[in-house]
């Protein structure tokens, strides 16, 4: 299988010098292996996403030296892939509708009972409360609704899970990168770690009918990825997607998780932090080889 690499980001703003270094690590991986380097735009959040972010991500990558191929997969166009995903899952019995808001979940998270509120990758882990009580007789489960948030049942979805593997672990990869915490190789997760760390996780969201979960799971099958290449602040999500690459018969690639580039001060970039676009430094009169030399390659 030809190493296929790719870069996925979300046109919501310009491109930083984080964002640089994350494609130019998946092209040069790419370009040394004899691979290929695909583009993905991640744009499911309509909200935030502009046309005009995405002209100038083409066009700050086509002048760091990168090109793919024709015609970019767009999320938006996706709908149909991500329903055929989530109406999988739903018949497995994994999800459930949610309508808690930010402020249940976090009032029922601080309940006395339940201690200090455990952070996950997407947040608040989530109390609960919604959760059905008892495995709901699937015989009586009507078709999956649409327009409501449905959560993975993080119990009933690893357990599923570590039925197929062995030594008890819901889910195992690769990573020949590193975690925040310098995490490499071989990484597992026990069902247990998995309900407790990441908890029941919004997989269709009200406004979008998906998540960024399901929808990165579900392209980089459908683009073969062999190589994700991403920061390491999306380590932690990365179980996730691996669960769900299990519970969809889909495959697991290798993840290569980098550092995240920082400012002066050690401070994680942020988007909005117009500094470090790359289309400032285009101005300044820097060439891509500067950016690459800023960032170290
Ligand atoms: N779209 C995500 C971002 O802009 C990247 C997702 C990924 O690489 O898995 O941060
Ligand atoms: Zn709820």
């Amino acid at each position: 299988m030809t190493l296929t690499t790719r870069f996925a980001p979300s046109p919501t703003g310009p491109l930083h010098l984080g964002h640089a270094f994350s494609a130019l690590l998946a092209w040069d991986m790419a370009e040394r292996a004899g691979g290929q380097f695909l583009l993905r735009i991640e744009d499911i959040d309509q909200s935030r996403a502009r046309t005009h972010w995405e002209e100038q991500i083409y066009d700050d990558l086509r002048w760091l030296g990168l090109s793919w191929p024709e015609p970019v997969m767009r999320q938006s166009d996706r709908q149909s892939a991500y329903d055929t995903a989530l109406d999988h899952l739903w018949n497995l019995g994994l999800l459930y509708p949610c309508t808690c808001n930010r402020k249940d979940i976090a009032a029922a998270a601080s309940a006395p009972q339940e201690g200090a509120p455990l952070l996950g990758p997407d947040g608040i882990v989530y109390p609960g409360t919604c959760r059905p009580l008892s495995d709901l007789d699937m015989s009586k489960r009507s078709e999956r609704p649409r327009g409501i948030p449905l959560r993975l049942n993080m119990a009933a979805a690893t357990k599923q899970a570590a039925a197929s593997l062995s030594g008890g672990v819901a889910c195992h990869f690769v990573e020949d990168g590193h975690g925040l915490c310098q995490e490499t190789g071989h990484i597992t997760r026990t069902t247990d770690q998995m309900v407790q760390t990441i908890g029941d996780v919004v997989l269709s969201r009200r406004d979008m009918g998906t998540s960024y979960h399901l929808s990165v799971v579900v392209d980089d099958a459908d683009q073969n990825i062999t190589h994700v290449v991403r920061g390491a602040d999306l380590f932690d999500a990365t179980p996730i997607h691996v669960l769900l690459q299990l519970l969809l018969g889909l495959p697991t690639p290798v993840y290569h998780h980098h550092d995240l580039i920082r400012d002066d001060a050690g401070k994680r970039l942020a988007k909005r932090d117009d500094a470090r676009a790359i289309a400032k430094y285009r101005q300044d009169g820097l060439s891509p080889a500067d950016i690459r030399k800023i960032v170290g390659l």
